[in-house]
């Protein structure tokens, strides 16, 4: 039987991951989940375990709050032990964090052969961490899973055509996991009635690129502001915005939430009137659910979203996201472009390792 070690620790790789585990239930994988800990509130994780039915991490290494090299480091020896000891067929690992990172590392250096969920994206943009992040552990995987054309296209310019990778294009995995649990957000969410507002902007901001420059983060939210005086702006805040806040002495005028659950987060997506947002996830998720999205970074790996008019790159300028907020009231768009696969990315994937 096939044994597989998934290594996670962030917010958005639970939620990929949990489109594998249940592939890899159906399939007979043996599947042993390491949580290195970068995430650990209840909020920001046991609540995408409870709710998305992700098996219980088998290890859990409570790594965070630490900088990147430390972090790192403490998990690749961490990791390191536990492969030792159980010797997996592989190691899955998924999208550009630290986690991401100390995996593939632990895992390629002991002839583990690594498989990277949610390869090839790039923002080109060498100041953030998960660029680095992406680029290294797609040089050291052997199976290399990539949602767009895109990824691939920028495989090949780096030349991994010439490397003995596998590379395929199996689809976005978090358009599976839109699909498969938005039915049980609509049963399950109470968000909605929680809010109450008949109309509302849903945004979200945490890379560090905003977090940590006070100028940005400042910039952001007085353009929030200005948005909220038309329409109110609901943010379920990241734990990191909200201490830099609270040390900034900023009070923002539109409405803090604390961070959501996957569910409710469908629910906010599906209901709001469009999404202000600096995430990667999010800004597919806004096209998944028919939403404009307006992106609070200079660039983004999901470029497909901007060429095709859903998506508008505004940094951290507050008039050119009051720009984009005014052109996307009046704008209509059809959404039904096939962009991201039709939810059987998670499927094509674990049948591939099965196969491996
Ligand atoms: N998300 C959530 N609750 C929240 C905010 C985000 O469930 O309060 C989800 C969101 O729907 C997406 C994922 O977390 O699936 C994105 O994670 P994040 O923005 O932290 O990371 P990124 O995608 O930028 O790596």
């Amino acid at each position: 039987m096939k044994k597989i070690i998934t290594v996670v620790g962030a917010r958005p790789q639970f939620i990929k991951a949990a489109t594998l585990s249940r592939q890899f239930k159906l399939l007979g994988i043996v599947e042993l989940i390491i949580h290195t800990g970068q995430h650990f509130d209840t909020n920001m994780s046991d609540v995408f375990f409870e709710e998305m039915e992700i098996p219980k991490p088998a290890y859990q290494l409570s790594i965070n709050g630490l900088t990147h090299g430390a972090m790192t480091g403490r998990m690749l020896e961490g990791i390191e032990a536990i492969l030792i000891n159980e010797k997996p067929d592989g190691v899955m690992v998924f999208g550009d964090t630290n986690s991401t990172l100390a995996g593939a590392l632990a895992a390629v250096k002991l002839h583990i052969p690594v498989i990277h969920v949610e390869a090839g994206l790039r923002s080109f943009n060498m100041q953030m961490p998960e660029e680095i992040n992406r680029i290294l552990t797609d040089r050291i995987s052997n199976v290399l899973f990539c949602p767009t054309d895109t990824a691939i296209d920028n495989l090949q310019r780096e030349g991994f055509d010439n490397m003995p990778i596998t590379i395929i294009k199996n689809g976005d995995v978090m358009q599976d996991a839109a699909l498969y649990y938005a039915a049980k957000a609509e049963q399950k969410s109470d968000i909605l009635k929680k809010i109450n507002l008949p109309k509302f902007i849903l945004a979200t901001i945490h890379r560090q690129e905003n977090t940590d420059s006070p100028e940005n983060l400042k910039d952001i939210v007085q353009g929030l502001n200005a948005i909220n005086q038309q329409t109110p702006v609901v943010v379920p805040i990241h734990p990191r915005t909200r201490n830099i806040l609270a040390q900034m002495n900023i009070n923002p005028e539109f409405k803090l939430i604390d961070p959501v659950g996957y569910f409710d987060m469908i629910m906010l997506l599906k209901s709001c009137e469009l999404v202000i947002t600096d995430s990667g996830g999010v800004q597919k998720e806004a096209f998944f659910f028919a939403k404009h999205c307006i992106t609070l970074r200079e660039q983004t790996e999901w470029v497909e979203l901007v060429d095709n008019g859903f998506n508008i790159l505004v940094g951290c300028n507050a008039m050119k996201l009051k720009n984009a907020f005014d052109y996307f009231k009046t704008k209509v768009s059809d959404f039904s472009i096939d962009l991201y696969g039709k939810g059987q990315a998670a499927e094509r994937a674990a049948r591939m390792i099965l196969e491996f």
